[in-house]
C-alpha cells in the first residue's frame, strides 16, 4: 500500500469505485472517464508503478485470467476487445500503479496515435 497512490487508495476501499472484480491479488473497476462501452481497469492489489517496475511477473496469469473472465461477463470476448498498458511519459500513463485498461464494445482503431 502506497498512501500516496490513487488506486492504492481505491484497493484500500479509502476511495469509491465501481468495482466488478475482486481477489485477494486482483483488483478491476469501471475507468472513471470511459472510453467505450466497456472501458475497465484491471490492477494488481500490490502496488508496482507500472511495466518497467515489474518483478513479480507470476501476477500476469491472473491478470490476464481476470481479462479474460471480463470479456466474457461483459459479452465482448465475441466482438473482441484491447488490453493495453501505458507505460511513461510518452504513452501519456497518468496514474503510476500498474493497471491494464480492458477496452470493448465499439470498433477499437488502429494504431491508438
Ligand atoms: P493511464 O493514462 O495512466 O494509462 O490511465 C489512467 C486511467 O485511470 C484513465 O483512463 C483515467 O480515466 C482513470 N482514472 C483516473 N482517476 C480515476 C479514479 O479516481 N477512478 C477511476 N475509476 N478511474 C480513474
Ligand atoms: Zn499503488
Amino acid at each position: 500500500m502506497n498512501a500516496a497512490c490513487l488506486f492504492c487508495r481505491i484497493v484500500a476501499k479509502q476511495i469509491p469505485a465501481a468495482i466488478v472484480y475482486e481477489d485477494d491479488k486482483v483488483l478491476a473497476f469501471n475507468d472513471i472517464n470511459p472510453q467505450a462501452p466497456v472501458h475497465i481497469l484491471v490492477i494488481p492489489k500490490a502496488h508496482v508503478a507500472g511495466v518497467d517496475a515489474l518483478e513479480d511477473y507470476a501476477i500476469l496469469p491472473d491478470i490476464f485470467r481476470v481479462i479474460k473472465q471480463l470479456a466474457a461477463e461483459q459479452k465482448i470476448d465475441k466482438t473482441g476487445y484491447r488490453a493495453v498498458v501505458n507505460q511513461g511519459r510518452d504513452s501519456g500513463q497518468a496514474v503510476p500503479h500498474l493497471h491494464f485498461h480492458l477496452l470493448g464494445g465499439r470498433l477499437l482503431h488502429w494504431p491508438p496515435g
